[in-house]
């Protein structure tokens, strides 16, 4: 099936037809016609993709490091202090040590970018959402503000393609990380790689990635509000 049949006349994922495989489905597409490309001789292309911590990076690399030359983008303004941002960044970093020493022979380039800690973005958009539950409004405006990021640094350092791991958490709705996807290419011209990094066992390549890489595993999402309500549950 044409890669242009999967969107609606205005340019949407057809949910309508294709319901919530949408994103999986344009995701497999696209890698198809990459693979298709590489393999008759085309430019393996470059990728810019946004991180939110080292174990959701180790299955989407993985899954990934076939079709792309990858350079990781750590930005998360939404970490509720530097000592975790610090911690997750190591572990981040850790892992891409790992996945050079353990990749199989895959010979596409993986590299590293980290933004400076700096929470006040993140306060600035999600101040006054502190009552919302995870998955709500607050976590839209979250996603937004990182993808925007990536969007417009992947646009200005010319990468072909931008994405991000967070689809490939149970916790993140699908939909919504690509539809914040989808607007943040639109203001860049920077193309949006759809996914849904949960499907293919995604999720618990993750956490055996994780496990064999020796990487911390945090228990609550990153934002101050996510580490209450698990101290509430406590
Ligand atoms: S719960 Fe997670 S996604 Fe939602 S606002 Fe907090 S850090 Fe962002």
């Amino acid at each position: 099936m044409k890669y242009d049949s999967f969107f609606t006349e205005d340019g949407y994922p057809n949910e309508s037809r294709f319901g919530k495989n949408i994103f999986y489905l344009l995701y497999k597409n696209r890698l198809e016609g990459i693979s298709r490309e590489i393999e008759s001789g085309g430019e393996v292309p470059s990728l810019l993709l946004h991180s939110c911590c080292g174990p959701c990076s180790s299955a989407v690399i993985t899954k990934l490091s076939p079709f792309f030359n990858i350079t990781v983008f750590y930005y998360n303004p939404n970490i509720d202090s530097l000592e975790e941002y610090r911690k997750r960044a190591d572990n981040q970093k850790k892992f891409l040590d790992f996945f050079s020493k353990n990749n199989n022979g895959f010979n596409h380039s993986v590299s590293y970018i980290e933004e400076d800690y700096d929470s006040l973005p993140f306060y600035a958009t999600c101040g006054g959402l502190e009552n919302e539950a995870e998955g709500g409004k607050r976590c839209v405006e979250c996603f937004k503000l990182r993808l925007n990021k990536t969007a417009a640094t992947a646009a200005k350092l010319g990468f072909h393609f931008f994405s991000s791991t967070l689809t490939v958490s149970p916790m993140k709705d699908t939909r919504t990380v690509n539809l914040a996807g989808m607007e943040a290419a639109d203001k860049t011209g920077c193309e949006w790689l759809w996914s849904d990094f949960k499907k293919e066992n995604g999720y618990l390549l993750s956490i055996e990635l994780s496990k064999n890489a020796s990487l911390y595993r945090q228990q609550y999402c990153g934002c101050i509000y996510s580490k209450q309500r698990l101290n509430k549950r406590d």
